[in-house]
């Protein structure tokens, strides 16, 4: 069967009748079960990682929707954001904020709103192919107005409870987009980098040739240097190197200074305390003179508990503005706040050869060594590698920078989010305590707001003199409107426009502040915001019909986005968990483990891969390939085989159900030991499969699947042939109706996993619903799993492999009949019906059966009998196949022509019957010349020539 073409017949069939939509109809008598999509940014196209992660998002959706239960599986798309502005900002050549605003932000957001729907097309086209059942006709967009009011909404509960607020800090800042970034952001972009760090030499007040070394990885912030901190009880020693003296921790010596040193004076920290040094650059006393900073007290030594003597020097150069504990410390003591750089990351004018540059640039580190060097400042540089945080969308270094932000206060509902938490079962568990109870530990205030444009704006107003509205709805925001056109009933409210809006209350006039929310937020408060909550259903999310989800799964770097955002906003919210189960999955890498990138030519398309093997097929091998929250390594070849291995051989099963199927055929009460054995094993593995499923768990179940298939295959089928091709018509109908039992009920154990070919299967087997999507989950017939069939036909199989193993070693083929195989066995007893597979199989006459270990011992004895047993069936084997190449059927009896040497007639006529019997044949001629139809053959070492005529 050509898999992939297969598919396509089966995508039409599902949309000719509709049986997404008619599976949502049918009845749910076990009522809803709740699905969460995480929304895709359609801005790109689809990866090869993507199909991971939609393969597991459909399996569980339709196991449930086949155990009773209603499924509501609406699509979304995350349109808001960075990932958005950038992309735009790139098609328009800019590089900054200032070029978007002399461009127009209503003009730029309008490109943003339209460039999030660029691979709208591919992601529909993708996501049918792949199966992945999801309401694309309705789907919630972030960026509708609606979704926005229910954002809103959101924010003013979280207002109203005091966790939003505002504040100057140091934040993580990206100086290309110029915006705050959020803790969950950062952990997104860490980087492996090299940077120059420098060891710099500050000059005490008064005193010639003593300084203090201090130590730093951002030499861009020395210049901006108003402290250094020491540890009060941390050593000190003064040491003398040539003419210069210099303090640093006495616990930093080994590590700083090389060869012998001379220690001039010891002392704690305690003793430096208040001494005054000279600013490394003395333009920043130029630039802070008479304003109201440069009254405060600066460039002096001061204790800080935080001082270590685990790098550096011991002594920690303190840029307020540019460090968050730097920051702490100066608001403690009171250094002066002064800004040298702006939010786009360039020095501000005045500030010599830094003016206008950028403070990211390699250069600037080097010119400032330069001059540190010059000067005779420098004590030491070095290459330094760490890990730093980088933007996660446009990968320029962050930097620390103290300005005003928004924040919710996450860190005072650490506690309640732990809680939560603990409610929620993860796949893989170690998520739980592991990578997301660590976050959660650590959670720190969420850095809320973006100064940028495309996004939710922040529904905070502020007036002149420092009131603050929020704004939770928009009837809200037209009550208070000054001027209510702008407001309309199909206003929008993006900016720029909600930013003319002006509020008015209590005669007081209010302005928006710019900012925009984090876009994380969007997607984190989905449950509501997708269905307009609570200006519309808010029934079904409160009556528990659409809320929590009771499955959401996503890639695990999501813990620290959606997963997060998710969490975090139901708990801001008050409410339980959004989402009791979670798989998370694993990234997607070449073959040989590396990351998929442009640059290394390595991706792996889905959607070509979907047209060479199937949906199916790469479906089956993520959810099989390891477990899901491993890295996985997509090798195509390996697909290929799982394809092969898995569905190959279960449709050549159903190939040869097909062949001998008769109309309809009825399960009896089994009887013989194969039925009942392979019913015993597919009842359990229902059992099985229904249980893991119910657990989250997929990858054994669907390996077990496989399984079962191979079974089915290389025991049941091989060795109910000649029952089915034989005269007992009792027994062959019950081979049959247990073969089609069989595959009826895996077809529907499959649907989840492998929807096509599942659908295909169960037409063949006579399924009798309009899809097999349609038809219930199996039940499991608990009386018909017969542990002591299990056990016995195990121990049978045991035994086959052994004694098929014993042939190869003695180089007996199969075919050649032997006379008995003894078996020990530790009960002692072996059922006939079981000695009879093991005779067949093993093409053995007799089997004894002995109490003892394990084992058998086959008889190797060829007696004359045995070979002239053994060179009749290689004649019928023969006869059989002529009459198969000539045409012939079972109706057409032949005249059977036999010549050979004595040996060879002597066989033929002592097992004449059998001969007969077995090739149709009505007459046996053993002499004069052969037919017309004939061959020759040897076996062992006899020159046979056999051959027929049909008897009319
Ligand atoms: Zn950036």
């Amino acid at each position: 069967m050509n898999f992939p073409e297969n598919e396509k017949e089966v995508l039409n069939y599902w949309d000719e009748k509709n049986i997404f939509k008619k599976t949502l109809e049918k009845p749910a008598p076990q009522g809803s079960f709740v699905f969460y999509e995480g929304p895709p940014t359609a801005n790109g196209k689809p990866g090869i990682h993507h199909a991971e992660s939609r393969a597991f998002k459909d399996c569980i959706p339709r196991f449930k929707t086949m155990q009773g239960y209603n499924v509501v599986r609406k699509a979304g798309w995350d349109t808001h954001g960075l990932p958005v502005e950038i992309e735009v900002e790139k098609q328009l050549g800019f590089t900054g904020k200032a070029e978007i605003e002399e461009y127009g932000i209503d003009k730029f957001n309008a490109r943003c709103k339209e460039s999030v729907w660029t691979y709208k097309g591919d992601w529909e086209a993708f996501t049918k192919r792949l199966g992945y059942w999801v309401d694309l006709d309705d789907p919630y967009i972030t960026y509708k107005p609606e979704y926005i009011e229910s954002l809103w909404w959101v924010v003013k509960q979280v207002w109203e409870k005091g966790l939003l607020y505002k504040d100057y800090r140091v934040t993580p800042h990206c100086p290309r987009c110029g915006t705050s970034l959020s803790s969950h952001e950062l952990s997104q972009g860490y980087k492996d980098v090299k940077d120059l760090s420098v060891t710099a030499k500050f000059k005490l007040v008064g005193i010639d040739n003593e300084y203090v070394l201090a130590w730093t990885t951002t030499p861009w912030t020395l210049p901006g240097n108003v402290g250094l901190a020491v540890g009060k009880e941390l050593d000190y020693v003064k040491i003398k190197q040539g003419d210069d003296l210099l303090w640093l921790a006495k616990g930093r010596l080994s590590d700083v200074m090389e060869g012998d040193v001379e220690i001039v004076e010891e002392v704690k920290g305690e003793a430096l305390v208040g001494k005054e040094y000279e600013p490394l650059y003395p333009f920043m006393q130029e630039l802070m003179e008479g304003t109201e900073e440069g009254e405060k007290k600066a460039w002096y030594i001061m204790p800080a508990d935080f001082v270590t003597t685990e790098d550096g020097t011991g002594v920690v150069h303190t840029a307020v503005m540019y460090g968050a504990d730097d920051f702490t410390l100066g608001n403690e003591v009171g250094l002066p706040k002064f800004h040298l750089v702006k939010l786009d990351g360039t020095y501000i004018d005045g500030t010599a050869f830094l003016a206008g540059r950028f403070v990211a640039d390699e250069q600037v580190a080097i010119d400032i060594i330069k001059d540190l060097a010059h000067r005779g400042l420098l004590f030491a540089k070095a290459k330094y590698e760490h890990s730093y945080p980088h933007c996660w969308r446009c990968k320029t270094k962050v930097i620390y920078y103290a300005k005003d932000s928004w924040y919710i206060r996450m860190s005072e509902l650490r506690d309640e989010l732990l809680r939560q938490n603990a409610t929620i079962h993860w796949e893989p568990s170690h998520i739980q305590d592991g990578r997301f109870g660590e976050w959660l530990r650590e959670v720190k205030d969420w850095a809320f707001s973006r100064e940028r444009y495309w996004g939710t704006p922040l529904p905070i107003w502020e007036s002149e003199d420092g009131d603050r509205l929020c704004v939770g709805s928009f009837d809200e925001l037209r009550e208070l409107a000054k001027d209510k056109t702008l407001v309309g009933e199909t206003f929008d409210p993006h900016r720029p426009f909600v930013d003319d809006v002006v509020l008015v209350k209590d005669g007081k006039e209010f302005k928006r502040v710019p900012d925009v929310c984090d876009v994380w937020f969007d997607s984190g408060s989905m449950p509501y915001a997708q269905w307009h909550y609570p200006f519309e259903n808010k029934e079904l999310v409160d009556s528990g019909e659409l809320y929590p989800a009771d499955y959401i799964s996503e890639a695990i770097d999501q813990t620290r986005g959606w997963f997060y955002t998710l969490l975090a906003v139901s708990t801001l919210l008050g409410r339980k968990s959004a989402y009791k189960n979670v798989i998370c999955l694993g990234h997607v890498l070449d073959a040989e483990g590396k990351k998929m990138s442009k640059s290394l030519g390595n991706i792996v398309e889905p959607m070509e891969m979907m047209e060479k093997h199937g949906a199916d097929a790469v479906r089956w091998y993520m959810y099989t390939i390891n477990q899901p929250g491993e890295s996985k390594r997509f090798d195509e070849k390996m697909l290929s085989d799982m394809v092969r291995q898995n569905f190959g051989i279960l449709m050549n099963v159903a190939s040869f159900y097909e062949m001998f199927a008769e109309g309809e055929v009825a399960t009896t009460e089994p009887t013989h030991v194969l039925d009942r054995w392979i019913l015993a094993r597919l009842n359990k593995l229902v059992t099985e499969t229904t249980e893991r499923l119910e657990g989250y768990v997929i990858t054994e179940t669907v390996r077990e699947l496989g399984e079962f298939i191979t079974d089915l295959s290389t025991w049941y089928v091989r060795r109910s042939r000649d029952r089915v091709k034989g005269e007992d018509v009792q027994d062959r109908m019950a081979a049959i109706a247990t073969l089609r039992e069989c595959l009826h009920v895996f077809s529907r154990l499959m649907a989840p996993f492998a929807p096509f070919l599942a659908e295909t299967l169960y037409k063949k087997v006579g399924g009798t619903e309009e899809s097999v999507h349609l038809d219930t989950w199996p039940n499991v017939n608990q009386s018909l799993i017969d542990e002591e069939v299990l056990t016995r036909m195990d121990e049978t199989r045991a035994i086959v492999t052994k004694v098929l193993e014993r042939r190869v070693e003695a180089g007996v083929p199969v075919k050649q009949v032997l006379s008995s195989v003894t078996i020990c066995i530790p009960s002692g007893t072996f059922a006939e019906e079981y000695q009879a597979l093991v005779r067949a199989e093993v093409n053995v006459k007799d089997v004894i059966v002995k109490k003892g270990e394990m084992g058998a011992d086959l008889d190797l004895t060829l007696t004359p009998e045995l070979i002239r047993e053994g060179t009749v069936r290689e004649m019928i084997r023969n006869v059989n196949a002529l009459r198969k190449n000539v045409g012939l059927t079972i109706e057409d009896k032949i005249e059977l022509y036999v010549s050979g040497p004595e040996e060879v007639m002597k066989a033929a006529l002592d097992y004449q019957e059998t001969l007969l019997h077995s090739t149709l044949a009505d007459l046996l001629r053993t002499d004069g010349e052969p037919p017309e139809h004939h061959a020759s053959f040897t076996v062992n070492e006899f020159e046979i020539t056999i051959g027929f005529v049909t008897i009319k």
